[in-house]
């Protein structure tokens, strides 16, 4: 099966990451000297990197890097934050049309009436009516909303753009309270989606569903929200646990130390 090590492609993105902690018996797991010099164990890829510790102190004040399985979860917050911006950013141009619109709705009918009337000969020639045909019926249908209704649905699409860019913000960080804004905001306008669903189906629409109902599944189930596997008490366990610093402390501790301590 095809398998990414994330580990490694990420110390190849950013170089790796070495720590000198001051504990003698963990030092001298991380630490080994050759002819070139000294080199120390990258905590994220866990191999040998030539040169001076990047950092150093006792091992509980170490940097938490994230490997394995917390950067390919990394990954796909990143991935869904970019997804958010873009979405974020859409909304806002659309709020901006919408509110450019209420204050010029007369001019814009103007507009468009004078259009309509010098494209009339040529679907004329097509024999398409034009004048009655369901998108103009549309257009001008939405030229009798009133202007505070436009003024309405100006703010309300602000309001979610500034949410799903606030998400992106967070997930692009990793915070977890993003991860329960994006789960909650998400979530409350998924039935929303199905009920546009029912009055227009297209591939765009479809797709927003279905990557939302499995970003809100995953983030649930991967970072344990609300308690789910154990909650936030489990997934700080799993993150620690996967932290090679502290894999090699317990390997280089007896047992019973490492249970007291
Ligand atoms: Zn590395």
């Amino acid at each position: 099966m095809f398998k990414i090590d994330w580990n490694r492609r990420t110390c190849s993105k950013r170089g790796h990451v070495t720590y000198a902690p001051t504990e003698p018996a963990l030092r001298a797991r991380l630490e080994a000297h050759t002819e070139l010099g000294e080199v120390w164990r990258c905590l994220r890829c866990g191999d040998f990197a030539l040169g001076a510790p990047h950092g150093s102190g006792p091992a509980g004040q170490a940097p938490l890097v994230p490997r394995g399985k917390a950067l390919r979860d990394l990954f796909i917050l990143r991935f869904l934050a970019i997804e958010r911006l873009f979405r974020g950013v859409l909304i806002i141009l659309i709020a901006w049309a919408v509110w450019k619109f209420s204050n010029s709705q007369d001019a814009v009918r103007e507009f468009f009436d004078q259009n309509l009337t010098v494209l009339k000969p040529v679907t004329d020639h097509f024999h398409y009516d034009l004048e009655h045909s369901p998108i103009a019926d549309t257009i001008r249908k939405s030229f009798d909303y009133k202007h505070s209704t436009l003024l309405i649905v100006a703010g309300a699409l602000l309001a979610y753009a500034l949410i799903e860019l606030v998400e992106a913000v967070g997930l692009w960080l990793g915070r977890r309270w993003a991860e329960y804004l994006t789960v909650v905001a998400t979530a409350a306008f998924l039935p929303l989606e199905g009920y546009e669903l029912t009055h227009h189906v297209s591939a765009v629409k479809v797709c927003t569903l279905l990557l939302n109902v499995a970003a809100v599944v995953w983030i649930l189930v991967s970072k344990r929200l609300f308690g789910l596997r154990g909650g936030v008490v489990a997934f700080e366990a799993e993150r620690h646990s996967a932290s090679l610093l502290e894999v090699e402390q317990a390997a280089g501790t007896p047992r019973a130390a490492v249970k007291s301590a």
